[in-house]
Order: structure tokens, then C-alpha cells, then sequence
């Protein structure tokens, strides 16, 4: 047990970015263990922080005491605080923040803090002792009840101000207690078009587009949707529908536990093929020795790498130690979760990130008292509390999604990997497109690699034909005749078809055909994207919206052009083109959240669905047997972007996709639509073939100090102010040099390719190198740079290993 201390470290989700000590007062000896969270006065302000280390005596003589311990234990054992202060030193960003990141969100909410008056406080109440008017005041609020809620208090700044020199003069005292979640039955109304109602046959005002819209998505959904995702922001639209009895509104029960898992398994491990065996007994060693130790499972799509992690995962329980499987969203992976839970039941955890706080804490409070062996979850699951973890699972290892793109910016896999050494454990990272910087390890024999080769009972991959766009009509590019030809005859057979473009909206582009000008975000450097369903532009970064304008606002011309193809777009040719055959969209847009995504997948699992179009999110591991062709609409925006890693992330995204078709017993067939037919990345993708990709990129990044053979820190300067921007990269550049860093370590400072973002100004610099005194180097300049003002709202965001430059 923890010896009483008399103080302690404490570190801050914000404000101060290095432990504070705080005096431990009496009472609060004896809590006040690392890893618990406190009350304690920073500046004129009572925050929450993180106790990080115990100390016997103070660095300096005045130090503040805590105000109270908010947990009876700590939330965060040795191991994960060790975990989270790694994270912090390598990603260059607080301590704080990352505990935070590392506990469930809304934890906080659910801890309710009240304040109270001390015997002492109502003895000054009365007694001579000198109150100033606030205190007085506040005392007195105090003195009529038991006790007040500080989220109360806060609409009384005036009272909040005095609370720190009332709690020191011992006048008051603030309690805390974090309850589990409260658990009521949670309702929920569910709007459904009325009996007999079709979008086609209403008549509705020519202008009530928003009422048509929400009809339209009504129709596309029979069991009904959510309020909230009915309205599509438009409530007033959807009430006016239902007071006119066009749609219906019930209310339901929805479960607290959203996923209905059976508790006991329902599936049983399957005899493995050779190569699986060889890679299980690869995982098995490392288990078995009880080492830290990656593994990259290479497999080509389809070739059975899940089944794999299940069965060493089995082994691992048998052993009395806990397994954590990371997947990249898991809500776009609901199949993949599902077979987990079908094979272990309820030992298995699903930290998804549609719960709410509530279900969430409650999930993880659970995992934290060891009641699951098994936790499945996106890339914060990598800090569940496993309190006996004895291995690790990357699933698809190589998906961007495990990088976090605000702070912290993490990367779950890397995060994944130290979490491993530190328990010195086996983390296996699987993948059919292995991320640059994995495979570079497994080459330098750092990571042993484990091949599977081929598809599960030999299977063939599928067979890839590329039509070139350049022989096509204008006319004819969204479904070229090779294409059309395919789908039909899926349709014949009752095969289904996925089509991929990744661009979500109808149009991407307005242009004006007189002067040229293109309609961009205002506050964006990017142009806006032209939705059908709402019959708006929206910009795809920060959702800014208009109508579309009826003229050139640049030339007042009107002849205004939609051009370049969105996902909404191929949704409609493919309903005009082939009107019999039941056809739905998969994208960010489609309405109704994570549930309408998996009831989507299931509907296509369940045949339901001849034709499924969607971005990436059609691709991302899902295994039907009834898909049997993919198309991938046009290859050309992803193998031209202007990012180190385009190529590496153009190879995984068709290939995924690619890899969903001829998973079951029927073979599969992909068109890739492109006027590049001969680009070695397509060529690549026709074979699976990772090596082909590998061999022609790799010496170029090797030459150029790129990843995965050097460090990167991208420094973003932004600010609402263009020159501010500028002048904080060109400082930062100054200084890094000053520091030492050779200039062939820098490149830029240049203007974001995204250049405005939000209303701000973005300048790059990518540092780049190998060699650790470059390392230590940079890390210092950043650190002292980020701690400095650079004047008119500049400011400074390090991305260490950014997964993308734009
Ligand atoms: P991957 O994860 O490599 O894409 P999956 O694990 O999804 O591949 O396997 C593809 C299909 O093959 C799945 O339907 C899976 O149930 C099946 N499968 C996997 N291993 C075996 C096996 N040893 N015997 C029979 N079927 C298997
Ligand atoms: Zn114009
Ligand atoms: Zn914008």
C-alpha cells in the first residue's frame, strides 16, 4: 500500500503543461495515490488533475494543498501511467492530455462536486473573523442547505472566486463522488413514413425541398429512424410532415447494451489451413515465452488472419491473461466485432464509440475490475484498463484512423506496440496492405513476419480488369460499358455489387462557364460540394452551407456549371441505369449514425441489396459472400495527391475494396475506372502485390529522409492572420536552426496544401531525419517554440509522424 506522503505531483488536461506539487492535507492521506484524480487550485480556479508521483518533501516552500481526492483508487495503474507519460514525451504534448484521452470521456460529468460549510465556516459566519462581502455572501447560500453543486455554483462567479481562500481558511469543504452510471430505461422515438405513403406520390410545395429530402431518407429506411436523424437539422421540415400525417412517430426502448451479444459463444474455432498454423505457432512462441515481441501478420485479403487472432487469443485466456484488440472504426466494422463476440460471448467487452458516457464508463469500470477478458475497440480502447493483458491485436494495422488528428495526436498501433513492451507481451499487427513504417521493420528483422499467402481454401484473389477512360465517351465515364456489362450480369445471377468513389456529395464542384470561377467555403481553401438530397453546398471540412447561388457571385454570369462526380451522383445513374435493382449509398451523409451503418452492412449481408455505392466505408474488412464485383468508379484523385504517403494509402484503399469481392465460394471480378491504366500502383493492386509498390517507392523515400526511414514532426502555424502564420513558421524554422538542425532537415516553411482552414491561415514545416541527436534536438526546439507566443493569435500544433501533409 502507498505510504502516506505528504505531497504530491499533479498534471492538468489543460492549462499547465508540468507537474505542479500540491501538499497532501491530512485527511487526504493515504488517497492520494498516482493515477487518482483531485481537486486542486490552479491560479484563481479549482481544476481537475491527475495525480502522477509522491514526493516526502516539496521543491519549494509554499506549496498550495489539494483540495480533495476524487477517487477511492486510482483510475490508472503503474503500467498505464507509464503508458500515457511515453505518449506525452513522444507525441511532445502534456502528460495531462493524455490521461485524459486515456479515461472514459465524460468522466468528469459524471463526478458530482458539491461544496459545504465546515463548523469552522459557520463559527465565522457569527464569530469576528474578517470576511470579505463575496464570502460572506457565499457562506451564508452555503449556511441555508446541506450542500450546493458546483455546476450550480457556476452561474455565481462572483462565489466561485472565493472558494480558494475559503477552502484554505478550512471555511469550507468540496466533496466528490463518482456514481455508476445512472441506468434508466432510455426511449427513444422512431419516425416511419405513414401507411401507404410513398415520397413519389405526395404532393408537396415546390419549395418544401427539406420536407421531400426527409421523405425520401424515410422511404429508404422501414423500420424508421431516429428523431434526430429524420429531421436531418431540419426539425421545423419534419414536424410539418408529421402534423400533415405523412409520417408517424412511436416511441421505443432502446437497449443499454446496444450490441445484444449472446453470453454464450455460439461459434467454434475452425481447423486451420497450413499457413494459418505456421503463424499461430509464430504468435504462440512469444505467448508462451512471455516477451515482448511484434508480429506483422501479412496477409492477402480473405486469407483467414481474423480467425488466426481469435485462436491465439483463446490460447492466451487459457493462460489466464487478457487479449485487447484494436480495430480501425468500429462502427464501419460491425462484422468484424460481431465475430469476436460470437466466438467468446460474453467475456468480450466492446468499447464503441456510439455509447454514451454512461454505457461507456460503465464498460470500462467493468474492464478495469477484471469482469472482461477481451476488450474489442477503436483506437482509445489502446488504454483500457486489462488489468491482466497478455497480448495485443492491431487489425488492419496500416488504416489512417488509428492516428489521432487532434491533441494528442497519437497513433494507436505505435501507442499499441509500447503497451506490449511495457508488459512485455506479443502485439500482433495484422494487414493485407502493410503500413510503410511496419514493413520496414519486419524487413530489418525487428518484427517477425508471418505470411499468408493465399486466400482461405484457395480461393482465387479477385481477377482485375482496368478500363482505360480515354477510349470511353464523355458520356459513359461514370459506368463505363465494361462496367454496366458486369453489374448486369450480377443482377442477372443475384450477385451484388459494391462501387467505390471516394467522394462523398452529387457534384464537387460549381463553376462559372464565363469567368471560370469556382465556388469555394469562405472560410476554407477548398470548394463546396453540391448535396441533391438537401439541395445545398456544403464545404466537407468545416460543414459550412448555402444555397446555391442562381448567379456567378464573381461575374454575376448565370451560366453555372455542377462538374466533378460525388457518391450521390453514381447513386442516381445507377438507379436510372438499372431502375429494378434495390440500390443503397454508404457515407458519411447517409443518415442515422452508426446503427443505420450496421443495419445497412446487415442488410447486405442478408442479400437485401444489389448494389451498395459508398466511399472507403464500403471497404473497411467486411466479409459477404454474396459480393462478387466491385467497381471502383475513378482511380485518378488518389493517385495524384500531394503527400509522401499517397501511393502507400491509393494501393491499401483499392485493394481493400478490391478484397471485398469473391470472399465466399463464388470468385470475384473488379473494374478499376482510370485514365492512367498503366500506373504501377493499379498494376500493384491487380496483384495484391505490396512488394511491386514497395520496390518502386521505398529507395525514393529513403533518399528523400522520409518516414519510414526517418522521423517526421509536421509544425502546423495557423492564424487567423496570414502574416502571423507566416512569421510563426519562418520563427520556428529560425530557431530549429539556431538549435542545430541542418537545413536538410527542414522542408518548407511553405503554405498548407490545405491552406485556409476554418478562418485560419496554415504554414508547414516538416522536420525530417534520422539519427537520435537530430531527434533530441528537434524535440527541444519544438518544445521551447511551442511554449512561446507568437503574437496575433498564431499558434503552433506538432504532429509527430503526421499521417497526412495536407
Ligand atoms: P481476413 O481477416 O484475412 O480478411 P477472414 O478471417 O475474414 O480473412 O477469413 C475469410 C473467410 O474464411 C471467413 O469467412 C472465415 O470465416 C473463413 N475462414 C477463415 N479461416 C478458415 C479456416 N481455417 N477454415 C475455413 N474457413 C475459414
Ligand atoms: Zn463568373
Ligand atoms: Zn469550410
Amino acid at each position: 500500500m502507498t505510504a502516506d506522503h505528504a505531497f504530491v505531483d499533479v498534471v492538468f488536461p489543460v492549462g499547465v503543461e508540468e507537474p505542479l506539487t500540491y501538499r497532501v492535507p491530512a485527511e487526504w492521506r493515504g488517497a492520494a495515490s498516482p493515477g487518482t484524480r483531485v481537486l486542486a487550485p490552479l491560479g484563481s480556479r479549482i481544476v481537475t488533475g491527475y495525480i502522477v508521483a509522491e514526493r516526502d518533501s516539496a521543491p519549494v516552500a509554499a506549496v498550495k494543498p489539494l483540495a480533495e481526492v476524487l477517487d477511492p483508487e486510482p483510475l490508472l495503474d503503474k503500467h498505464l501511467l507509464a503508458l500515457t507519460r511515453w505518449a506525452a514525451e513522444y507525441y511532445l504534448c502534456p502528460w495531462g492530455e493524455v490521461i485524459r484521452t486515456a479515461l472514459p470521456p465524460g468522466i468528469d460529468a459524471l463526478t458530482r462536486r458539491t461544496a459545504s460549510l465546515t463548523s469552522a465556516g459557520r463559527a465565522a459566519l457569527t464569530g469576528p473573523a474578517p470576511l470579505r462581502p463575496a464570502e460572506r455572501d457565499f457562506l451564508l447560500l452555503l449556511a441555508d442547505r446541506e450542500s450546493l453543486s458546483l455546476p450550480i455554483l457556476r452561474r455565481r462567479p462572483e462565489a466561485v472566486r472565493t472558494i480558494p481562500h475559503l477552502l484554505r481558511r478550512g471555511l469550507i469543504a468540496i466533496h466528490a463522488k463518482t456514481g455508476p452510471a445512472r441506468v434508466r430505461p432510455q426511449l427513444c422515438e422512431l419516425c416511419q413514413l405513414a401507411d401507404g405513403i410513398s415520397p413519389d406520390t405526395v404532393r408537396l410545395a415546390a419549395r418544401a425541398s427539406k420536407q421531400r429530402a426527409i421523405l425520401q431518407t424515410l422511404a429508404a429506411a422501414p423500420d424508421g429512424l431516429p428523431r434526430a436523424d429524420a429531421a436531418q437539422g431540419n426539425p421545423a421540415a419534419l414536424a410539418a410532415l408529421i402534423r400533415r400525417g405523412l409520417v408517424t412517430v412511436r416511441s421505443v426502448e432502446v437497449s443499454r447494451d446496444p450490441f445484444r451479444f449472446p453470453v454464450e459463444p455460439v461459434d467454434a474455432p475452425r481447423d486451420l489451413a497450413p499457413a494459418q498454423q505456421e503463424a499461430l505457432a509464430g504468435i504462440d512462441d512469444a505467448l508462451a515465452a512471455r516477451t515482448f515481441q511484434p508480429l506483422l501478420l501479412y496477409g492477402v485479403t480473405g486469407s483467414g488472419k481474423t480467425e488466426v487472432y481469435l485462436q491465439v487469443i483463446a490460447r492466451a485466456l487459457a493462460q489466464g491473461r487478457q487479449a485487447l484488440v484494436l480495430v480501425p472504426e468500429i462502427a464501419l466494422t460491425p462484422l468484424a466485432v460481431q465475430r469476436f463476440l460470437a466466438r467468446f460471448g460474453g467475456k468480450v467487452a466492446v468499447l464503441h464509440s456510439g455509447l454514451q458516457p454512461g454505457e461507456r464508463y460503465d464498460a470500462w469500470r467493468r474492464i478495469r475490475q477484471g469482469g472482461a477478458d477481451i476488450v474489442v475497440g477503436a483506437r482509445s480502447a489502446v488504454f483500457a484498463p486489462l488489468p491482466r493483458l497478455g497480448i495485443v491485436v492491431v487489425d488492419e494495422e496500416h488504416d489512417p484512423s488509428y492516428k489521432q488528428e487532434e491533441s494528442p495526436r497519437y497513433h494507436g498501433r505505435d501507442v499499441a506496440i509500447m503497451r506490449a513492451k511495457l508488459l512485455e507481451a506479443p502485439v500482433v499487427l495484422g494487414s493485407a496492405t502493410p503500413s510503410f513504417e511496419s514493413y520496414e521493420r519486419a524487413q530489418a528483422g525487428r518484427y517477425r513476419l508471418l505470411r499468408l499467402p493465399e486466400r482461405i481454401e484457395a480461393r482465387p484473389l479477385p481477377e482485375v480488369e482496368i478500363v482505360d477512360l480515354r477510349h470511353v465517351p464523355a458520356s459513359d465515364r461514370l459506368l463505363s460499358p465494361p462496367l454496366a456489362a458486369a453489374i448486369a450480369e450480377r443482377l442477372r445471377t443475384g450477385e451484388q455489387t459494391l462501387l467505390f468513389l471516394n467522394r462523398r456529395g452529387f457534384s464537387t464542384l460549381l463553376l462559372c462557364e464565363e469567368c471560370g470561377a469556382t465556388l469555394g467555403c469562405p472560410h476554407c481553401s477548398i470548394s463546396l460540394t453540391y448535396h441533391a438530397a438537401h439541395g445545398r453546398l456544403r464545404c466537407h471540412t468545416c460543414d459550412f452551407e448555402r444555397r446555391p447561388p442562381a448567379q456567378c457571385p464573381a461575374c454575376n454570369s448565370i451560366r453555372m456549371r455542377y462538374l466533378g462526380v460525388g457518391t450521390q451522383q453514381i447513386e442516381a445513374a445507377v438507379r436510372q441505369r438499372f431502375p429494378a435493382a434495390r440500390v443503397e449509398r454508404l457515407d458519411r451523409d447517409s443518415a442515422g449514425g452508426w446503427r443505420a451503418i450496421e443495419a445497412t452492412l446487415a442488410r447486405l449481408t442478408a442479400g437485401e441489396i444489389d448494389i451498395l455505392v459508398g466511399t472507403q466505408m464500403i471497404g473497411k474488412g467486411h466479409d459477404i459472400p454474396g459480393v462478387t464485383l466491385v467497381g471502383v468508379i475513378a482511380a485518378d484523385m488518389a493517385l495524384s495527391l500531394p503527400d509522401f504517403r499517397a501511393g502507400e494509402r491509393a494501393f491499401a484503399v483499392f485493394t481493400q475494396v478490391v478484397g471485398r469481392a469473391g470472399r465466399g465460394v463464388r470468385p470475384g471480378t473488379a473494374v478499376i475506372q482510370t485514365f492512367n491504366p498503366t500506373h504501377y500502383i493499379l498494376q500493384a493492386v491487380q496483384r495484391q502485390d505490396f512488394e511491386t509498390l514497395w520496390k518502386a517507392e521505398a529507395p525514393l523515400r529513403q533518399e528523400r529522409g522520409l518516414p519510414p526511414f526517418a522521423r517526421a514532426v509536421l509544425a502546423i502555424a495557423s492564424s487567423p492572420v496570414e502574416q502571423a502564420a507566416e512569421g510563426a513558421a519562418t520563427e520556428l524554422a529560425k530557431r530549429l536552426t539556431a538549435t542545430g538542425v541542418p537545413a536538410r532537415a527542414l522542408s518548407g516553411p511553405a503554405p498548407a496544401p490545405l491552406y485556409r482552414l476554418r478562418s485560419r491561415y496554415r504554414w508547414h514545416l516538416l522536420v525530417h531525419g534520422q539519427g537520435s541527436r537530430l531527434r533530441a534536438r528537434m524535440d527541444e526546439a519544438a518544445r521551447q517554440v511551442r511554449r512561446s507566443v507568437f503574437g496575433r493569435n498564431a499558434r503552433l500544433d506538432l504532429d509527430v509522424d503526421p499521417a497526412s501533409l495536407c
